[in-house]
């Protein structure tokens, strides 16, 4: 197979053939031509889904297979799988579905997650262990829960304390994986940050300080900002016996843009995810690419932040020589909106054609 059209971010023209599922750079003759004029990109990145995740935590195997090609149709051909209760890793000898970056099981304690989501840890000792369990289950990061709301408190609280989040952090170092958390509030980003954690997931309660120290420490963010802004508020409303929870989240809700755009303005970087897989359906990369460009950035920019920036970020190749070919074709600039990007007109994935919008 032969494309041609124009790549991003430098809108050079650009040709490749594809042998074998993989990219050749150079040209091979007798190729057919599927796609010719346009834009040719590497698959998007869902840097932030759950693949293996229901409203009520674990799923049947068939259930997570839709979710999958859910976002294949809609272009995410990478996705990072934020923690699942399900075990996907039998969808690895799938050829027709996405890659995932698995994180294996969330880490919690009891009662300070989602029932039915997460490894519910009986004492905050054992996170270092069970951080080392799921180093070996995942494909290179670990989940933990920061933060929940503490029906004691009243209010979301951290899960951790420092001590325990440097030894399950280093932990995590040493056997080759990366740590991300779930962080809405304030008060639990120091700590993780501190414990030297490779990104924050939402992040919603970023203040200038935590700002400042995610840039000393290159945190990444992945603000998963289409959930807070549709989700926040139906949150707060059902959590009435809890006011100053409510309020807090109703809080967090309003300055959820704001505390993004300042975490980008000062050079934290930041990815796109959709939380899809309890509150958000599958499929959604590209509205929260069209979230991001209210925060500031760019429309290419947006887009790399599910694109090729995501894929550097998460050591995956672009459109190199030799690597996979999981790439997308748009008559239209994607750049345009979801009412494009949503809506590839070729998806190629380790070389096999799919037209998934007819
Ligand atoms: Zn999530």
């Amino acid at each position: 197979m032969h494309v041609r059209g124009r790549g991003l971010p430098d809108e050079a023209e650009l040709q490749l053939w594809i042998v074998d599922g993989r990219i050749s750079t150079e040209p091979v003759a007798g190729a057919d031509t599927v796609f010719d004029g346009g834009w040719v990109l590497p698959g998007l990145v869902d840097a932030h889904c759950h693949v293996g995740l229901g409203d009520d935590g674990e799923i049947p195997l068939e259930e997570a297979i839709g979710q999958a090609e859910a976002e294949r149709d809609a272009g995410a051909l990478l996705l990072r799988d934020c923690g699942a209760p399900t075990d996907t890793r039998s969808l690895d000898d799938r050829d027709d579905l996405p890659r995932i970056i698995r994180a294996g099981k969330h880490l919690a304690r009891p009662k300070r997650y989602a029932r039915g989501f997460a490894v519910e840890l009986e004492d905050e000792s054992q996170l270092p262990e069970a951080v080392a369990r799921e180093a070996k289950r995942g494909d290179g990061w670990i989940k933990l829960v920061g933060d929940w709301i503490d029906r004691g408190v009243g209010d979301l609280a951290p899960l951790w304390s420092d001590d325990v989040l440097k030894a399950a952090i280093a932990t995590a170092h040493e056997h080759g994986a990366r740590v991300t958390a779930h962080v809405f509030s304030e008060d639990a980003l120091p700590g993780l940050i501190n414990a030297g954690i490779d990104c924050i997931e939402h992040g919603t309660g970023l203040t200038d300080d935590t700002i400042a120290l995610m840039v000393e420490h290159q945190t990444a963010l992945v603000p998963t900002l289409i959930n807070t802004l549709e989700n926040f508020p139906g949150i707060a409303e059902s959590a009435a016996r809890y006011p100053a929870y409510a309020a807090h989240m109703r809080d967090l809700h309003a300055r959820c843009l704001a505390r993004t755009a300042a975490a980008r303005e000062a050079g934290v970087p930041v990815y796109a995810g959709s939380d899809a897989g309890s509150m958000i359906a599958h499929g959604r990369i590209a509205d929260e690419v069209e979230a991001l460009k209210r925060i500031g950035m760019s429309p290419t920019e947006a887009l790399g932040a599910a694109c090729w920036d995501a894929r550097r970020w998460l050591g995956r190749p672009g459109l190199e020589y030799g690597a996979s070919a999981d790439l997308l074709c748009y008559a239209e600039d994607p750049r345009q909106g979801p009412g494009v990007l949503n809506r590839p007109d070729l998806v190629i994935l380790r070389g096999k054609a799919f037209r998934p919008h007819g």
